[in-house]
């Protein structure tokens, strides 16, 4: 099993490759990230999966050869949806998705946990891998939180994903921390140094 990041340049995101055995997964595939994604294109089964449906995380999303996406229900409109991803921003149309599976992180199972943390937007997730990493999107990041103040943010829901999230952290200090934006961190560096954790 192993653990890559691929860095987004233009928008400054984070996509990160899950390998194991069987399974690639690709979280938040985004902006330019398709022409290194390509060399992970092999017999494999690969997978998207989101951490939520804002543009700097699905941009190349309909860039590269996966068998199924996986996203909270919550935000599979804004993958349909060009206006309220913002992908229309960045001068993209709605994705071309043809005839791929759109799942929802229902599906997750074995060693991927979902944890649906709203705030950011409704749909947005953190996903737990193995019990040792935790993908964490655009909810948190090593000194910060997500912005509440887009379409579908939520002041007071963020409040309360954090605090789940800060239960878990204090279980698992270990853990890995991968977020969307910024360098990767621990949930005990989290836990003493990001002022919405302290
Ligand atoms: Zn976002
Ligand atoms: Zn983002």
């Amino acid at each position: 099993m192993e653990v890559i990041r691929l860095l987004a340049k233009a928008l400054d995101e984070n996509c990160y490759v899950v390998r194991e055995d069987e399974r690639i997964t690709i979280i938040d595939p985004g902006y330019g990230v398709s022409t290194e994604l390509a060399a992970f294109e092999d017999k494999k089964h690969l997978r998207a999966l989101l951490t939520h449906g804002h543009a700097d995380h699905i941009f190349d999303l309909d860039q590269i050869e996966t068998d199924e996406i996986i996203i909270h229900p919550m935000d599979k409109p804004m993958l349909l949806d060009a206006e309220k991803s913002f992908l229309n921003l960045f001068g993209k149309n709605a994705l071309l998705l043809g005839g791929k599976k759109v799942l929802s992180t229902e599906v997750l199972r074995d060693r991927w946990k979902c944890l649906h943390t709203p705030g950011h937007t409704e749909g947005s997730c953190c996903f737990l891998f193995d019990e040792r990493f935790l993908f964490s999107g655009d909810t948190v990041f090593s000194a910060s939180v997500g912005r509440t103040d887009l379409p579908g943010g939520d002041h007071d829901q963020m409040t309360s994903s954090i605090n789940r999230l800060k239960e878990l952290f204090t279980k698992m200090p270990d853990l890995i921390v991968f977020p969307g934006h910024g360098r990767q961190t621990t949930a005990r560096i989290i836990l003493r140094e990001n002022p919405f954790f302290m």
